[in-house]
């Protein structure tokens, strides 16, 4: 397969005929290199210019014919790129045959394009990023060329004949031959075996600067289709690149730039940048190799070898030196991946250190060892010290972390466009239509901002203008967010400093700790009964009552199951005094109950308002009113509103994936079938451990309260930030919330599977035991 393939030595006057005759080409020829096929430049009378081709003898024509249906299909994806243009014989075919000396060749014409070969000529960085998105555009181009011959052939240039080169190895230069042997060899065994997995096609598989052409300050032309394989697309940009480097160059740069350009087309997988350097130092070493065994055969003596070993053996050892890991982080970054450059060490009390230097020491972190995080798949979250934990705490990554179909649609949607709702968008039009048609029909307009806390701070605002009033209600020990607006409806906050005159506060369903217990009758009438009060004195007050803004899995309340019929009950006594009802979803929504995609039809209650939040985006910032027209029109014909990044594109599109995922994953019946599941099994545990002293809350919201004396219902307080902690040892993360904050909080994602539901309780029982 090294045999030396001399161009044919046809005589001119014999080709010029030819051409004529079959081409009915004319003009003055002029005779180019080659490796292996006989070239020449003819310029016709008009100034049109062809390369007249005339193949090696034990070349086959069905090759030579792949390249010009490959240079067809190469016209018809991408018309653009600078490659030759086939011209047919008279009769109407790609390739004529002419026989010489009793040696049958083909012969094919092309287009020859303007400029000269970049050869050794240093290339800007512009240039090497254009050539970079010009390689790709060539693999994008040849995406879906299928033709039997380059992908039977066995060609010496293909990465995966390098086994072959290793009896070969004694043409190199003595001193490099044990190194050779080294690279060659871990490459086959540690990359070959990969590289069926990467993305494979039909590649070009050698553009080198003497393959491409510069016309002024153009690339012009990439030519020669001869080494085309069935490959894998990375050893195309594998090869450009170790053609490209130079003894002495800025390397890093250019790799940079090359790959750069090449992603701006075709991003590449992380697995094909893992491989580029291995497929680098294999094709530095494979020129040399190669050339010097067609040297062997007389190729040489056609003036167009050079010793490619002065080359190869610098750069292998530029790769393989002490920056090769910096090597690697920057062909990682051109390629958009993170660095892997191990990062400095840091102790925890280290980090915590720059924390609070730049995030101010009060800033609430879990558990009594700060969790290092790192990154997240489903309900599963990885640590800094390689942990795993299965993740129960966190609701905004509401269909699980990282979810490939959430992901894909953000970074689609930022490819193509990301502003906002002064200009028509298609996806903030699409989302508001898909959320209103989630909702009763009364709910139909939707206003975009960014998180619960704007939510329900604009819903507020439209409810005082709306009813001219100024009062609100909201429940004990309730959040409700962060601006002034909201602060105002969030005891929990801090429930020492609360004060708000304008806010009146409604003792919760808590049919554990309240007043009136589980299984008594009306207690959906008695609890709804503790609202009057507040209402009335409300109602009864210079303010009068404009809403009251309730959260329907009474989350912060300790994950209430509030009695069929309760909310209604109350919504129904706030609408009696003329008050409206802000239904925030921000934690009940988006089927976390198990029972409907919201909270308020779990409770069967029309909002004049629903918020929605942290769920809505599975981590992108997302937050927004849905509410009826006459409310909206009625605010906005006296104040305009708009948020900037209110409605964006890429949260809109991020809004509508998580939908989809809802639905197709079937989310809000695992939401309930897990949630119950979970519930029996922690109430099972209640017999083991008299610390338990209720389990309850709705669908994938459950609370655990804990208590010293299930008769005196003391708060085990301490102890639940314990078993809060113990748990987490346990590999499972689960907050505490309540009043007391003696209740666990179990609140994951809502993917999470039954079987994930017994190794929480089986990490609370053990936690409970090692308490
Ligand atoms: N409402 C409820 C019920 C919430 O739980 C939260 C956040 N925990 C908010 C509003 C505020 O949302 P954000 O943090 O996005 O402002």
């Amino acid at each position: 397969m090294f045999d030396s393939l001399q161009p044919p030595q046809v005589p001119d006057a014999e080709l010029k005929k030819f051409a004529l005759s079959h081409f009915g080409l004319r003009g003055t020829w002029h005779r180019l290199e080659g490796e292996r096929d006989q070239n020449f430049r003819v310029t016709e009378a008009d100034g049109k210019t062809w390369v007249f081709k005339v193949g090696n003898a034990h070349e086959q024509a069905d090759i030579f014919d792949a390249q010009l249906r490959a240079l067809q299909h190469i016209a018809r994806v991408d018309l653009g790129l600078p490659v030759p243009r086939v011209r047919h014989s008279l009769a109407g075919t790609r390739i004529a045959t002419l026989t010489h000396a009793g040696s049958s060749h083909s012969v094919m014409v092309l287009s020859y394009l303007t400029g000269t070969i970049i050869g050794d000529k240093v290339l800007s960085a512009e240039k090497l990023r254009e050539l970079g998105n010009m390689l790709a555009r060539l693999g994008r181009g040849l995406r879906g060329f299928v033709d039997g011959a380059p992908a039977s052939r066995q060609l010496a240039w293909d990465h995966r004949q390098l086994p072959h080169l290793l009896d070969h190895l004694h043409v190199l230069p003595l001193g490099g031959q044990v190194q050779a042997k080294t690279v060659i060899e871990d490459f086959c065994r540690t990359i070959l075996p990969k590289l069926e997995t990467l993305r494979s096609q039909i590649i070009h598989g050698d553009v080198h600067p003497f393959n491409t052409l510069m016309d002024g300050n153009e690339i012009s032309g990439i030519i020669d289709f001869g080494d085309m394989i069935h490959g894998t697309l990375i050893q195309d940009l594998a090869n450009a690149i170790a053609d490209y480097i130079q003894p002495g160059a800025d390397n890093a740069s250019i790799m940079f730039e090359l790959i750069r350009g090449y992603c701006s087309v075709t991003p590449l997988e992380e697995d094909e940048v893992e491989m580029l350097l291995p497929l680098i130092e294999t094709r530095l070493l494979m020129t040399p190799l190669l050339l010097q065994l067609r040297a062997q055969g007389g190729a040489a003596e056609h003036g167009y070898l050079t010793d490619f070993s002065e080359r190869a053996f610098p750069l292998l050892k530029e790769l393989q030196g002490p920056n090769r890991q910096k090597l690697i982080a920057t062909l990682r970054r051109a390629a958009a991946f993170p660095s892997t450059l191990p990062p400095p060490k840091q102790s925890m009390p280290e980090l915590l250190a720059r924390r609070h230097a730049v995030l101010g020491e009060r800033l609430q972190l879990f558990y009594d060892t700060p969790l290092h995080i790192v990154s997240g798949e489903g309900v599963w979250l990885r640590a800094s010290d390689g942990r795993r934990y299965l993740d129960c705490y966190n609701n905004v990554p509401h269909v699980g972390h990282s979810h490939p179909y959430v992901v894909e649609a953000i970074a689609r949607q930022m490819r193509k466009l990301n502003t906002n709702t002064r200009y028509m968008t298609d996806e903030s039009i699409l989302f508001a239509e898909r959320l209103t048609k989630t909702m009763d029909k009364s709910l139909n307009r939707v206003v975009f901002v960014n998180s619960g806390s704007e939510a329900n701070d604009v819903a507020w605002r439209m409810a005082k203008a709306y009813t001219s009033r100024s009062g609100g209600l909201a429940m004990e020990f309730a959040y409700h967010g962060i601006t002034d607006a909201t602060d105002a409806f969030s005891p929990s906050n801090a429930l020492a400093h609360w004060s708000a005159p304008h806010i009146r506060l409604v003792p919760p369903p808590d049919d554990y700790r309240g007043p009136f217990k589980r299984g008594e009758a009306g207690l959906a009438e008695r609890y709804a009964g503790l609202a009057d009060q507040p209402i009335s004195d409300l109602a009864n007050s210079s303010h009068g009552v404009a809403a009251a803004m309730i959260d329907s899995a009474f989350m912060t309340n300790g994950m209430l199951d509030a009695p069929a019929g309760y909310l209604q009950t109350v919504v129904e006594k706030v609408r009696k005094v003329g008050g409206l009802f802000i239904a925030d979803e921000v934690q009940s929504g988006f089927g976390r109950m198990g029972t409907a995609m919201w909270g308020h039809r779990h409770h069967g209650v029309v909002p004049d308002f629903v918020t929605i939040g942290k769920p809505a985006g599975n981590g992108h910032p997302i937050g927004a009113v849905i509410t009826r027209a006459e409310i909206l029109d009625h605010f906005s014909a006296a104040v305009p509103i708009f948020s900037t990044f209110g409605g964006n594109n890429v949260s809109c599109a991020a809004g509508m994936a998580v939908l989809d995922v809802i639905r197709d994953e079937n989310l809000i019946n695992n939401a309930r079938i897990t949630g119950t599941y979970l519930r029996d099994l922690l109430r099972a545990l209640m017999t083991k451990h008299s610390l338990i002293g209720d389990v309850r809350g709705v669908g994938l919201a459950i609370g655990v309260e804990l208590v010293r004396d299930r008769r005196t219902l003391e708060p085990a307080t301490a102890e639940t930030q314990r078993v809060a902690n113990l748990v987490r040892d346990e590999g499972v993360l689960i907050g505490t919330e309540g009043l007391h904050g003696n209740i666990l909080k179990i609140r994951p994602p809502i993917v999470l599977k039954p079987e994930q539901a017994e190794l929480v309780a089986s990490a609370v029982d053990r936690a409970l035991q090692r308490l």
